[in-house]
């Protein structure tokens, strides 16, 4: 276990987590946002963000900082946490975009990191390669090799309680990903940032956005906190915990704000075309659309960036309740429905669904399937992957039916999308689902698969299957020795 960062509830590949900050002596509650602070712009003030919303962590740029003179004297006189009289930690970022995009730098790593802990940051980060996607493989090897001779360097530099960012690159290859994420976690660094997913995000993305996670945590572990680097809008937060994602940091809400973006947790909206405001914060309902519109340039920016971080803190609550709750999936598969390139995610997401389930609790409250993707979930795949534990008689009838057969030696529900099991775990989770009575072609694909695999774990046992009207192209999933039994009457 890191001694920095413990779990304390899980659900899929998300997770309640702690981050403790020595430096700033501070433990952060993850999922947890931070704020991008300009230290040239006040949209909205540190000591606000803190009090009116709650952020126990910022992050500002030490790049801009350095270049910025009075803001770098004061910053080095005073602290980052007077400069911006914020109580929580401070993260700083070194600015690797900025220097990628205006070409090689002569500061060493040494440097870099000694600059972020006299300015006072409590998690600072080493200038790596931000690696864009759809680079030639030897270009994403050859940088991620530069980013981890960068960090080696990092581990032996003494940063005393501050701690240090470990980014993890590799472009769109998820194995180079997977390196780079076993060989960050092998150093003694502390935070992990996955690097680079703004370009497919900005693209809509999600579906590579979520195979760059996926494999960047099969190489780091359950136990590093992985921080979703640029990634603020509350959208995809849902879906990025899921896959196991635990910092978020937000520059969209001002950035949006600038140009009278609205945002939603289903997307973002343009001001001008905004009738009503679909939100109950305090900006919403002291305003209507025409009042903001009304509004200067400078204290409309100010209001709408207030709602954009309002909606945003609100969604990573919703989520920490929601895996409380056990619900997270459900809250993925609402979110999916605001858009095709989330939906495109959530599936891929169900792609890495042996990975989810390693973490996912093996009872929770209540699984709800509503939507075909359901029958995806990692719970499915655990009913399959343990049927091969159940012991069976000789004889066995499985059926959607209540009905015993004295044919038979005994008689196992089945319910899509699980499968068949014995009666006795009906009041076990997951099979205490609530499914809707007008079932799909995923759930009884999956209650198919089901079927198949308990067989074929059993090949001196005699099945048969009682079934209410399975399509033939779901029976054809059913191997050819089982006895099929129409349960609603005619002749299948
Ligand atoms: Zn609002």
């Amino acid at each position: 276990m890191r001694e920095c960062f413990e779990l304390r509830d899980a659900d899929a590949g998300g997770r309640i987590g702690e981050l403790t900050v020595p430096r700033a002596d501070v433990t952060v509650e993850t999922p947890a946002l931070l704020p991008v602070i300009n230290p040239n712009l006040d949209t909205i003030s540190p000591r606000r963000l803190a009090e009116e919303f709650g952020a126990e962590i910022l992050i500002t740029n030490s790049y801009i900082i350095y270049g910025t003179e009075d803001v770098r004297e004061a910053a080095l006189e005073d602290g980052l946490h007077e400069l911006f009289d914020f109580p929580g930690a401070i993260m700083t970022d070194s600015g690797s975009f900025q220097l990628a995009e205006y070409g090689e730098i002569d500061v060493t790593t040494e440097e870099i990191l000694d600059f972020q802990y006299r300015i006072g940051s409590d998690i600072a980060t080493p200038v790596d390669i931000p690696t864009p996607p759809d680079v030639s493989r030897k270009r994403a090897e050859d940088e991620l090799a530069t980013t981890q001779e960068r960090l080696e360097i990092a581990e032996t530099v003494d940063t005393g309680e501050m701690l240090v960012n470990a980014p993890v690159q590799g472009s769109t290859y998820p194995d180079l990903r997977e390196d780079a994420g076993r060989h960050a976690a092998e150093t003694d660094l502390d935070v992990f940032p996955v690097g680079a997913v703004v370009p497919l995000m900005n693209d809509y993305r999600y579906g590579d956005m979520i195979d760059a996670v996926a494999g960047a945590k099969r190489g780091l572990g359950a136990d590093a906190p992985v921080h979703l680097f640029g990634a603020g809008h509350p959208m995809m937060f849902a879906l990025a915990v899921a896959m196991g994602c635990d910092l978020f940091d937000s520059a969209a809400y001002a950035l949006y704000a600038r140009d009278d973006r609205y945002l939603t947790v289903r997307g973002t909206r343009h001001l001008e075309d905004l009738e009503y405001l679909p939100c109950s914060c305090p900006v919403c309902t002291e305003n209507d659309p025409d009042d903001l519109r009304a509004l200067e340039d400078k204290p409309r920016e100010k209001e709408l960036a207030a709602h954009n971080l309002h909606v945003t803190f609100e969604e990573i609550r919703r989520i920490k309740q929601a895996i409380r709750a056990g619900n997270l999936l459900e809250l993925v598969e609402q979110r999916a429905r605001a858009h095709p390139t989330m939906l495109d995610g959530y599936r891929t997401l169900l792609d890495h669904a042996d990975q989810l389930e390693r973490s996912d609790p093996v009872s929770k409250g209540a699984f709800f399937y509503t939507s075909h993707e359901s029958a995806r979930r990692p719970e499915v795949l655990r009913h399959h992957q343990r049927l091969d534990r159940l012991s069976v008689p000789d004889s066995l009838f499985l059926t959607e039916g209540d009905s015993d057969s004295e044919r038979y030696d005994d008689s196992w529900r089945v319910q899509p999308p699980f499968g068949p099991f014995p009666r006795a775990l009906s009041k076990s989770y997951p099979l205490t689902a609530e499914v809707p009575d007008r079932t799909d072609r995923g759930a009884l694909e999956a209650a198919a698969d089901g079927v198949a695999r308990l067989v074929e774990c059993n090949p001196e046992t005699e099945f048969a299957l009682g079934h209410r009207g399975w399509p033939a192209d779901v029976l054809e999933r059913i191997p050819d020795d089982v006895e099929l039994v129409g349960l609603l009457g005619g002749s299948d």
